[in-house]
């Protein structure tokens, strides 16, 4: 199985988005592809990591063009970036309503979709008369892997 460039056979997940969004936007090949991988994939990957993933199927595609094609889908809503406090920001195709998880140990980030009906004004104090038009919260600690790993020497210090 060969991934094509062009012609999808059925309406992708973009197609799908842009039905919704109703945008007259042109996507070019590039920008359909990293768009592609980020819907693929499961964790939020970075430039770098599309771009590891693009070169050697998506011919003249550079780090710059991925930049450029993030820089534009993020602008249109069809991805969101996703901010991190240090390190490379990462991108998710994800367009569930969703906040992210952060493992503080492998610095993975998992989607968390609400798990019952979530009212940001009635759990936080916010000014009456708000109006939410979007969550950015985000959650840290340590992912089920790394809780069930034997915690790694990272201090040459002997724990106590
Ligand atoms: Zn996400
Ligand atoms: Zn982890």
């Amino acid at each position: 199985m060969s991934p094509t460039h062009r012609m999808p056979a059925k309406p992708t997940g973009l197609d799908c988005r842009l039905a919704v969004l109703g945008t007259e936007m042109r996507l070019t090949p590039h920008r359909r592809e990293v768009f592609q991988v980020l819907a693929e994939s499961t964790n939020h990957p970075t430039a770098y990591d599309i771009f590891d993933r693009l070169k050697d199927r998506s011919s003249g595609i550079s780090l710059a063009t991925i930049y450029n094609c993030l820089e534009h889908l993020t602008a249109h809503g069809l991805i969101k970036q996703v901010q991190l406090d240090r390190g490379q920001s990462r991108y998710c195709a994800n367009l569930h309503e969703h906040v992210h998880f952060y493992c503080d140990t492998c610095g993975r980030v998992i989607d968390a979709l609400p798990a019952a009906e979530f009212d940001a004004a009635k759990f936080w104090h916010l000014p009456p008369g708000t109006s939410v038009s979007r969550l950015d919260i985000s959650i840290h600690g340590i992912c089920p892997a790394c809780t069930a790993k034997p915690a790694k020497t990272e201090t040459p210090n002997p724990q106590p």
